[in-house]
């Protein structure tokens, strides 16, 4: 443990990062880290999460690595870190052979105080053979819903960090994250194996966020609400669809009469990126985006929010709607709401796990091959009729108990003599579980959209923060409705009875 005073910490802050003051609730997160604790950190993007590991970075004696989902989101971190002076390393798959091989020198050199990689990069023997040789003083885990299965984001990458993090020393563990449900939480702490983390959960409430429900009955009608909500809110904003499809067809659609960008993952690298400079210059009033668009875009006036489609959970409806209005002025968050978005969304989610067919399927295939020799995930998968994702997550499983091997740029080579007598079912009948979770956060997303009561406070149940019985936020379209109705026949707005709302919730 490193004894650090309060004026170097406060040093660093103003010399390092040309930053006057802490946030409310940051010193005291940095102040955890730096006196050896885990932390796991949820609060609001843009609050300035990225700060609470970068500055005990420059004052812990080793290396801190910070796992990040997606290279955009690196690229950004670090050029802010190279602007100021500050030794950050990326390596990922972007960087060429030797670009990484340089990367790779730099961490065992020791010249770079912060690395950012991708879960991925881990899977590389020569780099992780370089970082170990290294003193890591900090594991940091940013998106860190990735880790669990019960985030609305879960990437299987994330399922090794906990034994790498053992393997790396078991440095301190940073976790951290815009939204996480209780439940989240927990699966965090456990995937990661933090010890007894400090829980700094703040600022969920975002008051300036005017959240809106547009009922709408066919797509016609979806189509001139966006219409309405474009002629008529000032400033720049998002509109989120749910395939690229969708985003092509409304894109040809209000083009010749706004001005407006179009940014999905099958766009090319150039036209994504023209798309978001323009955005982030004001040079166009929105963007039809997929949920590609939004991690990494580090814009405090973004003034509108729309869902054009019915997101998954709560969670990935938070946090895609916060994007709006981080710099504090009031900003609109407006879902276009259809009974029949939720089928739509209800099929999805049978496409997540692999079932317990699925599984037998891999395993057939891979039984098939000869024992030892190495075979890429693509092949597997296309063999077995699986998609890569569940194809992938059975491997995983295998792995864990000792039934596979993976080697490389992803591919498997079978240990075990029949990997269909390993028992994965338990396993297999937890995404079971899962998929019946998920199908509760839709609900929770349905309920959302349905209720009459405030929309704020329903999000923040969700999210188990407690509030006083009678709380509303008083500017969402419900709250407006019922003070306006108030208002009309003379009477005051009173609060919901607290019986009352516990009814309703038990609706859910
Ligand atoms: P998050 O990861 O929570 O979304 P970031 O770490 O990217 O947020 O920070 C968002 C912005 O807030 C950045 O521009 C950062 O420089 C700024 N910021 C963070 N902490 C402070 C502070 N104490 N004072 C002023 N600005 C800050
Ligand atoms: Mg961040």
């Amino acid at each position: 443990m490193v004894r650090i005073t309060n004026r170097k910490i406060n040093d660093t802050l103003r010399n390092r990062f040309a930053l006057d003051e802490f946030r409310p609730g940051q010193e005291e997160v940095v102040r955890a880290i730096l006196s050896g604790h885990d932390a796991l950190v949820i609060r609001p993007t843009g609050s300035g999460k990225s700060l609470l590991f970068q500055l005990p970075a420059l004052l812990l004696p080793g290396l801190t690595v910070v796992v990040s989902p997606l290279i955009s989101l690196m690229k950004d971190q670090t050029d802010k870190l190279t602007g100021l002076g500050i030794g950050a390393v990326t390596i990922n798959s972007s960087l060429t052979r030797r670009q990484q091989a340089a990367a790779a020198a730099d961490v065992t050199s020791g010249d770079g105080k912060i690395l950012y990689v991708t879960p991925e990069r881990f899977r590389d023997r020569h780099f992780f053979d370089a970082l170990i040789e290294r003193e890591v003083s900090l594991f940091v885990v940013d998106e860190a819903h990735c880790v669990s299965h019960w985030g609305h984001d879960f990437r299987p990458d994330y399922m090794m960090l906990g034994s790498i993090i053992e393997r790396l020393g078991r440095p301190p563990i940073v976790a951290l994250t815009a939204t996480a449900t209780p439940a989240v939480q927990d699966d965090i702490i456990a995937q990661l194996r933090m010890r007894d983390p400090m829980r700094s959960i703040t600022g969920l409430i975002r008051p300036n966020l005017h959240l809106e429900v547009k009922r709408t009955v066919n797509a016609d009608m979806k189509d001139r609400v966006l219409r309405d909500i474009l002629a008529t809110t000032e400033g720049t904003g998002i509109v989120y669809v749910a395939t690229v499809k969708e985003a092509e067809r409304l894109y040809a659609l209000l083009r010749p009469s706004f001005d407006i960008g179009i940014y999905h993952g099958k766009r090319t690298p150039k036209q994504r990126t023209e798309t978001q400079e323009l955005f982030m210059g004001d040079g166009i009033r929105a963007v039809i985006a997929t949920n590609a668009f939004g991690l990494g875009i580090d814009k405090s006036d973004i003034r509108f929010v729309v869902h054009y489609d019915f997101p998954g959970s709560p969670e990935a409806y938070y946090q895609e709607a916060g994007r709006a209005g981080r710099d504090g002025d009031p900003s609109r968050c407006v879902m276009l709401y259809r009974v029949e978005d939720r089928q739509v969304q209800s099929y999805f989610l049978g496409g997540k796990y692999p079932s317990l067919e699925e599984a037998a399927s891999v395993a057939r295939v891979l039984n098939a091959i000869e024992q030892r020799t190495s075979t890429p995930l693509m092949e597997i998968a296309e063999a077995a009729a699986v998609p890569r994702r569940k194809a992938r997550i059975v491997l995983e499983l295998l792995k864990r108990h000792g039934a596979m091997r993976e080697y490389r740029g992803g591919s498997w080579e079978r240990i075990a003599e029949n990997v269909a007598q390993v028992d994965i079912g338990h396993d297999i009948l937890d995404y079971e579980a899962r998929r019946l979770k998920d199908k509760e956060k839709l609900e929770a997303m349905v309920s959302y959209c349905r209720t009459a009561r405030c929309r704020t406070r329903r999000i923040l149940e969700y999210f188990g923060v407690e509030s006083d019985s009678s709380w509303e936020c008083g500017h969402c379209d419900n709250c407006a409705a019922s003070s306006a109705a108030a208002a009309a026949v003379g009477n005051v707005r009173r609060p919901a009875a607290a019986d009352d709302l516990h009814g309703r919730n038990a609706t859910i």
